[in-house]
């Protein structure tokens, strides 16, 4: 299947919104095996997809590609649309996803902003005083279109996020290495020290750690037993002994999971949902 296949692009910008690109390498063929077109993505369980999209995380997203698979069967005749307008109809699908998958699938000429596109091109357009400073999407839009090439956007796109991944980095940039040093305002900022490290936004938490982790773990654990579980063994599975400030903690935590589709409760049992 190549690389650009349409659907093999929407399957991969997906996962790699959450999910930091080796793991991405790793889990994308094994999904594709399971799911190789977008036919037999669109006919998946509940159950089925999140089955096969262990190890990516944020479970979430497996429901809304199948949805977008959903879409693109019912819609637009099985085929992946490439305008942008047509792929934001699609669930799970942003304004980056859709930027993308035009891009990467069709070649078409689009603004693509991801996070090592949107540096690079910062500090190419304006002097930045330090590593942290990106410039306002409203400047980096004309300065993107100005330089996008009429041929070959993709490998343009593929070219700089390489830049941004491998040369001119979020924390240190190797401006003396730099095949662009000559044409950038902030070919300084190899010798300008990274500013402090600013607090980390933040997200619930349970037990010191991110509730989404124990969000991952239910459904890790229902992966595992590929059935129906009692109630309170998947609480004793995933948590071990919980007080009672705790259970009304898990029992937001199995709410929200029910509410996004990804498990079902019934008669004190719990299993994916179907
Ligand atoms: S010269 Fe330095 S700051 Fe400018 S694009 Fe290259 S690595 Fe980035």
């Amino acid at each position: 299947m190549p690389e650009t296949d349409p659907y093999v692009v929407m399957v991969s910008e997906v996962m790699l919104q959450q999910t930091q690109a080796p793991r991405v390498a790793e889990l994308l063929p094994i999904f594709l095996e399971r799911f190789p077109s977008v036919q037999q993505l669109s006919t998946a369980s509940n159950a089925a997809v999140i089955m096969a999209w262990k190890g990516l995380g944020y479970n979430n997203r497996a429901l809304r590609l199948r949805d977008a698979a959903r879409m693109v069967m019912e819609e637009f005749s099985g085929q992946i649309p490439s305008a942008m307008d047509d792929l934001r109809r699609l669930p799970g699908i942003g304004p980056y996803a859709s930027a993308a998958i035009s891009t990467f699938a069709f070649n078409t000429r689009t603004i693509v902003l991801d996070v090592n596109v949107r540096r690079v091109y910062s500090r190419l357009s304006s002097w930045q005083p330090d590593s942290a400073g990106i410039a306002a999407d409203a400047t980096l839009e004309p300065f993107a279109q100005s330089v996008l090439p009429k041929r070959n956007p993709s490998e343009w796109y593929h070219a700089v996020m390489d830049l941004g991944a491998t040369i001119c980095m979020a924390r240190r940039t190797l401006c003396s290495g730099c095949p662009l040093q000559n044409h950038c305002p902030s070919s300084h900022l190899e010798h300008t020290p990274p500013p402090l490290r600013t607090s980390q936004r933040s997200e619930p938490m349970f037990r010191g750690e991110p509730r989404r982790l124990w969000r991952g773990r239910v459904v890790q654990a229902l992966r595992s037993i590929d059935g129906r579980v009692r109630h309170d063994d998947l609480l004793t599975m995933v948590f071990g002994v919980l007080n009672q400030p705790e259970r009304e903690v898990v029992a937001q935590v199995l709410t929200a999971l029910e509410t996004d589709g990804l498990i079902t409760r019934d008669a004190g049992y719990v299993r994916l949902s179907d």
